[in-house]
């Protein structure tokens, strides 16, 4: 299997290639630097400062998207870092018409670089999508009035998946919707949500991390041989034989039944044991319960060669 890190450089190899869209030089797709991503951003597309830059949300917009960030908690190194900046389309489109702002992509631009997101979703998977502005908030969730989606959570499934959504509205100051009253505080709760689901990714990755480790420290002091196995060996084998032997006077059940109780019995002891000492110690140990089984599975043996 490709690990995701691999499959990102080579998908962003293919992507810095792309000319699909035959836009003249020096305009090419931006990339973005995360290679281990378990959240994306998916904005509109690029502006003119990031031609000469090469970096996503390099300009104006950039600072305010970065700003944002920090109230939830993230310096842009880190969200550069930690999230995958992807856009509905990846070269810049050029000016709008109208001299204010940059051109909004057309639909056989969006359709012809929508391929390049679609991969990103499969080979990222992420826990987090980060929609900003209308268009990419959109590809998500259809037509839906911004007021209505920015400051909350949305489940959506995709191409990839299945993720949560918290929407941004785009930070580029072209609109006035976030001057409109109340509006602010819907990006500030949004931005609390992000900053909460990026604590949790951040814990989730440190786990995997350490976790290794721990079993690794816990296979270094629990042994597959010692005193304390022999003790797990003869207590479940004598449990074993104890509660089979009680169960043949009080029922006299078939052989097979009585095993049976006598097998559940010793699995319930040994695995009870060892939640109190995972409770008491951090240790759960499945060399003792392994000891355990063999105990119970020669004092089966045993019991089956007696005589009734
Ligand atoms: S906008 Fe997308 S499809 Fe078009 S050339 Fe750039 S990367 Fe390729």
């Amino acid at each position: 299997m490709v690990r995701q890190a691999d499959g990102l450089a080579l998908h962003l190899e293919r992507l810095a290639e792309c000319r699909r869209c035959g836009h003249p030089e020096p305009i090419v797709p931006i990339l973005s630097r995360a290679r281990r991503p378990r959240a994306m951003l998916v904005g509109q597309a690029p502006g003119k400062v990031e031609i000469s830059s090469r970096t996503p949300f390099a300009g104006r917009a950039g600072k305010t998207l970065f700003r944002w960030f920090a109230e939830a908690g993230l310096s842009e190194e880190e969200a550069r870092d930690r999230i995958y900046i992807s856009a509905m389309t990846r070269c810049f489109p050029g000016a709008h018409p109208s001299g204010r702002g940059d051109r909004v992509p057309t639909r056989d631009e969006l359709e012809l670089c929508g391929s390049w997101l679609d991969d990103e979703l499969k080979l990222i998977r992420p826990a987090l999508i980060i929609p900003v502005g209308k268009l990419a908030i959109g590809r998500f969730m259809g037509d839906a009035p911004l007021a209505e989606v920015v400051g909350r959570e949305h489940a959506v499934e995709h191409v990839g998946g299945k993720s949560v959504l918290v929407p941004l509205p785009h930070p580029s100051g072209a609109s006035s919707w976030i001057h409109a009253p109340g509006h602010r505080a819907l990006v500030s709760k949004a931005l609390e949500l992000i900053g909460r689901r990026m604590r949790g990714l951040a814990a989730a990755a440190l786990f995997l991390a350490l976790a290794p480790a721990a079993l690794h420290a816990q296979s270094r002091t629990d042994r597959w041989l010692g005193a304390d196995k022999v003790k797990h060996f003869f207590t479940t084998a004598l449990i074993q034989s104890f509660t089979y032997s009680v169960a043949q006077v009080t029922t006299r059940a078939p052989r097979s039944s009585l095993l049976l109780s006598a097998s559940v019995a010793s699995a319930a002891v040994g695995i009870g044991k060892e939640m109190h000492d995972r409770g008491s110690y951090g240790l759960f140990s499945v060399r003792d319960l392994a000891w355990d089984a063999a105990g119970a599975g020669a004092a089966s043996v045993m019991l089956l060669h007696t005589r009734h």
